[in-house]
C-alpha cells in the first residue's frame, strides 16, 4: 500500500534519528542567557535608566518617554551583540495564543542614510492592526486600531528561531478606546486587586507587609506523536484531536508508561526544549511520563504570577516549534484520544508577601497560624461563593471532553483540604456563638505547625479526583485544561479572592468597632465563613456517581457544557465583581463572553466539518473497497461451485459493513443539515448551545461509533488513517 499511513510508518525509523542536543552544559550556564534581566540591564543602562526600570519592574512605576529612549538604547545594544535584527511586541490576544509583529531596527534617515534604530516610543507603544484579532464586537472594523503597551514587569527576551533572532517585548494589548483585548491586561489588574486586599488583611498580623504577589506554578501535560503519522491524520492536524480511532488492544490498563523510562526520541526532544526554555529564563524543574501512553508532563519552579503565565505561553510555543526539529508533533489538546486519559494543566496557586511569607503555609507561631487560617478560609469562601465563575474560567470545547469524564476533575467545583485541616475547621466551627477568648490557648495556638508532618503525610496520598485541592502550602487548581492560557482562570481566582478578602476586612473591622478584640473578631469571622462555605468541601471520590448526587443535594452547581457554563461571565454578580475590582467594565465582560462563545462555535464547527470530510472521503471509501474485495471473493467461490455455506461469513461481514456505512452516511447528511440550520441562528449564545446539543452531542459519538467499528472490520492494509496503536506506541 502506498497510502500516507504506510509511508509514514515506513519513515518512522528514519525520522527517529535523534537531533543532536547539547547535554554537557550546566543549566546555570545558559539560564536567562536570552533575557534582559535586571542584572543584564545594570550593564547596559545608565544609572537613571536602570533606576527607572527597577522602579517600574518591582514597584509598578510608570516610565516616561525620555527614560524609555534610554532603556531602548540599552536594550538594542544588548540585542545587537546577540545578532538580533528585528524586534516585536509580544502579546497574548484572545485567540489563546501569542502574537508577534516583527519590525526591523533598520530604517532610513531623511537623506536616505541607512541606520539601525530602536526608539523609546517603539519600546513603549506600538499600533498593530487589531482588526484580525477577536474583539467581541468592541471595535467596529473601521476602527481597527489597537495598541500594545510595554509591560516592564515581564522582562524582554530574545527569541531564536531557525530564521533569525528577534527581540521580544512583552506587552498588553488594548483597543483604541482602552478596552482590553488580551489576557494579560485583566490578569495584571487582578494581581493588583489581590495585592491591595491581601496587604490590608496582612496588616492585622504584620505591619511590615506592603506587597503581596500571587504565585503560580503550572504543570503542563502533553502528548507527543510522530509528525509523519500525524500528517496522515487530517483531524489531528486541523483540530488537535482524533475524531475517529478505535482504542488499541493495549491502552493504559497496565499503567506501565507512568513508571517507565522516557523513550529515547522523546527524551532528546525534552532536553532540547528545556534548553531553549532555560535560555529564556523558564525555570523548568521536573519532567516525567504521564498515565497514558505517549503522554508526558513538565513543571517549573513557581514564579510571580504574571511572569509564570508568560512563561507558560512561551513554553507552549517553544515546545511546538522544537518538536518539528525532531519530526514530532506536540498535542496540547485536552483530549487528543478517546478512551485514553486527557491532559490538564494544574495551576498551583498561592500568595507571598514582600516579607517572605507564603500566606498559605501553616505558620510557626499562634499569630502566623491565625494569618494562615484567615487566608485559607477566605480561599474556601471565595471558591464557594464564586463556584460558577471558577467553573466558567476553565470552560472550553476541548476541556468539555475532560471534565466529568471519569478521569479528570468533575465539572462540580469542590475543595479537598485533607483530614487534618478538616479537623481544624471542625474545631473552630464548634465554638458555637463565637465564644473566642484571647486567652483560649487551644484555639489560638491551633498547633498546625507541630502537625506538619501529619499534614504532609495526609497530602502524599492526596485526592487526585478533586478539582481544587490544598496540597500543604498552596492550592492546586487541577481542572484547568492543558491548552488554556493560565491567565483566564488565574484572573478569576485572584479577583474572587480579592473581593472575599475585602469583605472579610469589612466584617472584622465592624466587630472591632463594636469593641471586640482583634484576634477574637478575626476568629469569629473565620468561624462564620466556615459555616457559610463548608458545603464546598469534599474529601471523597470526585469521580463517583454518589458525589454527583450528593453535590446536587448540597446545591453545588454542576454545569457540564461550555456554552451554558459561560453564563457565569454575564451574570449581574460577575459584572459587579469585576467592575468593583476594576478588572473588566460591563462592556469588556460582555465582549469576552461573546468571544468565548464564538471560539466554542468555531471549534465545534471545524470538528464537525473534519468529521464529515473524513467519513466521506477516507472511511467510507476504504469500507467500500473492502466490500468489493469480499464480493470478488464470494463470486469466485460461487464460480468454482462451492456451497453457500462456504461464503456465509463473508456475506455477514458485507452486511455489517453496509450497516455501518449507511449509518455513517445518513448521520453525516443529517449533521450537515443540522449545521445549516444552526448557522441561521444569529444570537451567539443560542448558536453555541445549538452547536453543543444539536450537533456535537447528537452526532459526534454516533458517527464515531460506526466508523470505529469499521476500523475493526476493514482490512488493515486498506485503512487510511494511522491507528491509535501506531500513534501511541510507535516512535
Ligand atoms: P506535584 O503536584 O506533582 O506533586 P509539587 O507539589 O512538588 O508537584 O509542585 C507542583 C508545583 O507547585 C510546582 O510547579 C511548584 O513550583 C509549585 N509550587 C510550590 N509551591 C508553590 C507556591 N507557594 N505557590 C505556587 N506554586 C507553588
Ligand atoms: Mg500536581
Amino acid at each position: 500500500m502506498n497510502s500516507l499511513r504506510f509511508t509514514a510508518i515506513k519513515n518512522i525509523a528514519k525520522n527517529a534519528i535523534t537531533y543532536e542536543v547539547k547535554s554537557s552544559e550546566k543549566v546555570t550556564s545558559i539560564f536567562n542567557e536570552n533575557v534582559f534581566t535586571l542584572k543584564t540591564a545594570r550593564h547596559y543602562l545608565s544609572d537613571d535608566a536602570y533606576k527607572s526600570l527597577l522602579a517600574s519592574t518591582l514597584g509598578g512605576k510608570k516610565i516616561d518617554r525620555a527614560m524609555g529612549s534610554n532603556i531602548a538604547n540599552g536594550l538594542k545594544a544588548w540585542a545587537e551583540e546577540k545578532g538580533v535584527t528585528h524586534f516585536t511586541h509580544w502579546f497574548q490576544p484572545l485567540t489563546g495564543l501569542s502574537a508577534e509583529k516583527h519590525d526591523s531596527f533598520f530604517t532610513l534617515k531623511g537623506d536616505g542614510t541607512p541606520i539601525q534604530e530602536f526608539e523609546g516610543a517603539a519600546l513603549i507603544q506600538q499600533e498593530p492592526d487589531a482588526s484580525s484579532f477577536p474583539s467581541g464586537g468592541l471595535r467596529a472594523t473601521f476602527e481597527a486600531r489597537g495598541y500594545t503597551a510595554w509591560d516592564p514587569s515581564s522582562p524582554a527576551f530574545v527569541m531564536e528561531t531557525a530564521e533569525g533572532k528577534t527581540l521580544c517585548i512583552p506587552t498588553i494589548f488594548v483597543s483604541y478606546t482602552g478596552e482590553s483585548l488580551d489576557t494579560k491586561t485583566p490578569l495584571l489588574k487582578a494581581c493588583v486587586a489581590l495585592d491591595k486586599a491581601a496587604v490590608d488583611v496582612c496588616q492585622y498580623f504584620d505591619k511590615n507587609v506592603s506587597k503581596v504577589n500571587a504565585t503560580l506554578g503550572w504543570e503542563q501535560e502533553y502528548f507527543v506523536v510522530d509528525a509523519g503519522l500525524a500528517t496522515a491524520r487530517p483531524d489531528l492536524v486541523l483540530t488537535g484531536r482524533t475524531v475517529f480511532g478505535h482504542a488499541p488492544a493495549k491502552g493504559q490498563q497496565l499503567d506501565d508508561h507512568y513508571f517507565g523510562a522516557i523513550p529515547e526520541r522523546v527524551y532528546a526532544f525534552m532536553r532540547d526544549f528545556e534548553r531553549e526554555s532555560y535560555k529564556l529564563g523558564i525555570p523548568l524543574r521536573t519532567r516525567h511520563n504521564e498515565v497514558a501512553p505517549a503522554q508526558f508532563e513538565c513543571a517549573p519552579i513557581y514564579e510571580e504570577m504574571n511572569l509564570a503565565v508568560d512563561h507558560n505561553t512561551l513554553l507552549m510555543d517553544i515546545m511546538t516549534r522544537v518538536a518539528k526539529r525532531h519530526n514530532l508533533l506536540v498535542l496540547l489538546h485536552e483530549k487528543p484520544f478517546a478512551g485514553i486519559n486527557g491532559s490538564g494543566k494544574h495551576n498551583n496557586w498561592s500568595m507571598s508577601t514582600d516579607t517572605g511569607v507564603n500566606l498559605l503555609a501553616p505558620g510557626k507561631t499562634p499569630k502566623t497560624n491565625l494569618m494562615f487560617l484567615a487566608f485559607f478560609v477566605n480561599t474556601i469562601k471565595a471558591v464557594h461563593d464564586y463556584a460558577e465563575l471558577i467553573r466558567a474560567s476553565i470552560a472550553s470545547a476541548g476541556n468539555d471532553h475532560r471534565l466529568g469524564a471519569n478521569e479528570a476533575p468533575p465539572a462540580i467545583i469542590s475543595i479537598f483540604i485533607g483530614k487534618y485541616l478538616t479537623n481544624v475547621l471542625n474545631q473552630v466551627e464548634k465554638r458555637v456563638g463565637g465564644n473566642f477568648d484571647e486567652t483560649d490557648e487551644a484555639m489560638l495556638k491551633l498547633d498546625i505547625h507541630k502537625s506538619i508532618p501529619e499534614l504532609m503525610l495526609d497530602n502524599t496520598d492526596r485526592n487526585r479526583t478533586s478539582p481544587f485541592a490544598f496540597t500543604g502550602n498552596k492550592f492546586e487548581f487541577r481542572a484547568v485544561g492543558s491548552s488554556a492560557n493560565c491567565a483566564g482562570p488565574m484572573t478569576v481566582l485572584n479577583t474572587v479572592m480579592a473581593e472575599t478578602l475585602k469583605q472579610f476586612k469589612i466584617e472584622v473591622d465592624t466587630l472591632i468597632d463594636k469593641g471586640e478584640k482583634k484576634e477574637v473578631a478575626i476568629m469569629q469571622t473565620i468561624q462564620k465563613y466556615i459555616v457559610e462555605s463548608k458545603k464546598v468541601l469534599f474529601e471523597g471520590d470526585g469521580y463517583s456517581d454518589e458525589w454527583e448526587k450528593e453535590a446536587a443535594k448540597r446545591g453545588l452547581p454542576n454545569v457540564k457544557s461550555t456554552p451554558i457554563s459561560l453564563d457565569a461571565y454575564s451574570s449581574a454578580k460577575a459584572k459587579k465583581l469585576f467592575e468593583d475590582n476594576h478588572i473588566y467594565t460591563h462592556l469588556e465582560l460582555e465582549a469576552r463572553h461573546e468571544i468565548m462563545l464564538e471560539a466554542y462555535i468555531k471549534k465545534v464547527q471545524i470538528e464537525a466539518r473534519v468529521m464529515g470530510d473524513l467519513a466521506s472521503t477516507f472511511i467510507i471509501p476504504a469500507a467500500l473497497k473492502y466490500q468489493n474485495n469480499l464480493i470478488d471473493n464470494i463470486k469466485g467461490l460461487k464460480e468454482i461451485g462451492l456451497a453457500a455455506s462456504s461464503y456465509a461469513n463473508q456475506k455477514a461481514i458485507l452486511e455489517k459493513i453496509s450497516e455501518h456505512v449507511n449509518a455513517i452516511s445518513n448521520n453525516v447528511s443529517a449533521m450537515i443539515e443540522a449545521r445549516k440550520n444552526t448557522n441561521e441562528i444569529t444570537e451567539t449564545r443560542s448558536k453555541a448551545i445549538a452547536y453543543c446539543e444539536n450537533i456535537k452531542e447528537k452526532y459526534f459519538d454516533t458517527i464515531r461509533i460506526h466508523a470505529d467499528k469499521l476500523e475493526l472490520i476493514v482490512d488493515d492494509n486498506l485503512w487510511p488513517l494511522p491507528k491509535y496503536r501506531e500513534l501511541l506506541f510507535l516512535r
